[in-house]
């Protein structure tokens, strides 16, 4: 069986895994992510980790994948940008090459962790899907015939960047109305926030302070505090629209949620699917979207890995 490391580059750890054909991680690692020291280091500190990755269990890999929080380039070799990072133009995949001699591939973190779900988890039965991670931002990755598609020159796939209301919220693209700025988790905690500062009375107040607010308060009280309630409903209203434009513009077989605000499970998508059913087009008598939460511990350490197997 062919052996392959991921590696998922995130702004606080770096995990990597060896991960085999059939998407299981046989050898996990995590370190810090030392960006203050800069991206020389910290591939310094990633190419240590894939060393003991691989010594550990003596494999012999067929390929290295990265995810990284950030832009790539058309040859998914170096990275063009890394805003949480603040890495521009960096160059990973010659030195990777060069030091451990298989291939090197790097994507967009969503797409990678969208391509771990679509080939061994949610995403498994289907050959289409996209997956959105609903986290600091939106991240966004479309599987065709289960294999990525990431747009020209892999900049494409940004649906956190979809534009949901003219002139709306700013978003941190430059833009106005992005669909994250209303249904990231980011956004979930400034609504819940601004709805307790209007409602001094919300039960969400147990919590303290505004500070101590996540993005599953407003979840927790939804039962038992109209303010919660009206925060939820709002917050899946916006999400669901979001979700109705990616469903009218690939219609996948699926559409998969990931990352905090996914672990709502059943509540969520039950309550997206009905809004999805009756806003998608031509409603039941086109083929169904299915509304999934994602599955794998560690999505993205599994899908970079897997960016090497076709
Ligand atoms: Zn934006």
């Amino acid at each position: 069986m062919k052996h392959y490391v991921g590696i998922d580059l995130g702004g606080t750890y770096v995990k990597g895994g060896v991960v085999n054909e059939n998407g299981i991680i046989e050898k996990f690692g995590r370190i810090p992510t030392r960006r203050s020291e800069g991206a020389e280091c910290v591939l310094k500190d990633i190419e240590r980790l894939i060393s003991d990755l691989i010594s550990d269990g003596g494999y012999e890999i067929s390929g290295i994948g990265m995810g990284i929080p950030g832009l790539v380039d058309a040859k998914r070799e170096n990275i063009v940008k890394a805003a949480n990072l603040g890495w521009e133009n960096v160059k990973v995949a010659d030195r990777l090459k060069r030091k451990f001699g298989c291939p090197v591939i790097l994507s967009n973190d969503a797409n990678a962790a969208g391509l771990g779900e679509a080939r061994f988890g949610s995403g498994a039965k289907y050959s289409s899907s996209v997956f959105l991670t609903l986290g600091t931002g939106i991240g966004g990755a479309v599987i065709i015939d289960n294999k990525l598609y990431e747009g020209n020159k892999s900049a494409g796939a940004e649906i956190g960047h979809m534009v949901i209301r003219a002139g709306g919220n700013r978003c941190a693209c430059g833009n106005e109305g992005c669909f994250e700025t209303y249904a990231s988790a980011s956004a979930l905690v400034r609504e819940t926030r601004a709805a307790m500062m209007e409602h001094k009375d919300s039960k969400m107040w147990e919590k303290g302070s505004i500070d101590n607010v996540s993005g599953r308060t407003a979840f927790e009280y939804y039962f038992t505090d109209e303010t919660a309630k009206k925060v939820v409903d709002e917050y899946i209203d916006n999400l669901s629209i979001g979700v109705i434009n990616v469903a009218n513009i690939f219609r996948p077989e699926a559409i998969i949620l990931g990352g905090g605000i996914a672990k709502q499970g059943k509540f969520l998508t039950d309550r997206v699917k009905l809004k999805l059913d009756a806003g998608i087009f031509a409603g039941k008598l086109g083929p169904e979207v299915e509304i999934l939460t994602a599955s794998l511990d560690e999505a993205g350490v599994v899908g970079a890995a897997s960016l090497n197997i076709y």
